[in-house]
Parts: C-alpha cells; sequence; structure tokens
C-alpha cells in the first residue's frame, strides 16, 4: 500500500466533496489502499466513517478509494478503533505488504522485525479491505484483475528493459507513463525490485509518494 503524503490541509472546506481536487492533486488519482486507478469521479474517503464518529470535513479524516474498498471496509472503522490499523497518509504501510505474487499478501520478513502491535495493525488492515478475498470472488472483485493486467504488464516490460541500453532512460520513461496509466504502484514497484532506477522513477512519478527506503 503506496505511504503517501497529503501535506497541509489547502483550506477549510464547507461539503467534503470539495477536498476532491486536491487529494487528486496531491495524492494521484488511485485508491489509496488498494491502488487501483480511479478511471472516473474519484471517491473522497472517510477513513473513519461519517456515521461513526469521524470528521466529516477534516482534512486529516480524507483519503480517496475505489468501490470495492469502499465497500470491504463499509462503516467498520471508528472513532474508537481507528488506530487498530495502518493508514497510507500516517504509517509506513508500504512495507508491512508484499506485492511479489499475484496477491497482495503480508509481508513476513519484514513484520518479523517489527513490534506485534504493527503486525496486528498490519492484519486488521489486510482483512478490513480483503486483499484476502478467495478465488471465488475474484470475478466480482475487479482489483485482483486489474492488478494482473498491470503485473503482466510490467513482467512484459521488464523483460525487454535490457535490450535498451542506448536509451534505457527513455525506455523508463515508457514504462512509468504505463505505471501511471494502469495504477498499482507497488505492483510495478516489486516486479522492477532490482530495477533501482525504475523504483526511483516510479517513486517520483507517482504524486505524493512517501516511501524513505525502496
Ligand atoms: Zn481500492
Amino acid at each position: 500500500m503506496r505511504q503517501v503524503n497529503k501535506g497541509f490541509s489547502p483550506r477549510k472546506f464547507k461539503k467534503y466533496k470539495e477536498a476532491e481536487p486536491f487529494l487528486e492533486e496531491r495524492i494521484g488519482r488511485y485508491c489509496s489502499y488498494c491502488e487501483m486507478k480511479l478511471d472516473n469521479v474519484p471517491a473522497v474517503e472517510h477513513k473513519v466513517s461519517k456515521s461513526e464518529g469521524g470528521d466529516e470535513l477534516a482534512w486529516s479524516n480524507l483519503l480517496l478509494s475505489c468501490f470495492y474498498c469502499n465497500s470491504h471496509k463499509g462503516h467498520r472503522v471508528t472513532a474508537i478503533n481507528k488506530d487498530e490499523f495502518l493508514w497510507p497518509d500516517e504509517d509506513d504501510t508500504y512495507h508491512v505488504f508484499s506485492y511479489k505474487q499475484m496477491m497482495p499478501i503480508l509481508d513476513e520478513k519484514y513484520l518479523r522485525t517489527q513490534s506485534q502491535e504493527i503486525r496486528q495493525k498490519a492484519e486488521n488492515t489486510y482483512h478490513l479491505f480483503r486483499f484476502d478475498i478467495d478465488c471465488k470472488s475474484w470475478m466480482r472483485d475487479r482489483r485482483i484483475i486489474c492488478r494482473n493486467e498491470a503485473r503482466n504488464l510490467a513482467i512484459k516490460y521488464l523483460k525487454s528493459l535490457n535490450e535498451h541500453v542506448d536509451d534505457r532512460t527513455e525506455y523508463i520513461a515508457c514504462i512509468v507513463d504505463l505505471a501511471k496509466g494502469y495504477g498499482f504502484f507497488s505492483t510495478w514497484m516489486a516486479v522492477f525490485y532490482n530495477e533501482k532506477d525504475v523504483k526511483e522513477a516510479l517513486v517520483y512519478a507517482f504524486p505524493g509518494t512517501d516511501i524513505v527506503s525502496y
């Protein structure tokens, strides 16, 4: 889950939907949780539900979300249990999950270096958004299909990257453009794990990415 920095609140909002263009500009038109490209109108998302004590207009309570993540999350996050989860604009959400395979999983190697509290929060977050959705549900949850499309494309471009010795910089720029078009930042980062210059270009290209080590 891409860790993001939204920056300071751009202004006071009278309606939460007014935050949409600012969120889009600061962190890109992607679901803050599954990283899917939001092709139509990005949905402003309340981390703590309005009905569960969440501040409707507070910049700190707003992110962007796809239909699937928003639906799985429902009203399960309250003002009381909010800190039992990890949030991409507050915590290191990038290293706790692994995107090396088709489905995101908990990054056990990383989590072994972390406290039990972080592990529990990572597990809670993983289940909150149903990143563990079972095979039977695949066809109803387009996050998996779309992520796999992006992954296959990334693998294809990784294979041909080494043929582009003379125009590597230009080729990386094309890869980054594709990645931005498809979304799923962490999947691209995982496929190009051994290509530091590609990862660096991805980090800079996706707005608001806030990852210190990658
Ligand atoms: Zn999503």
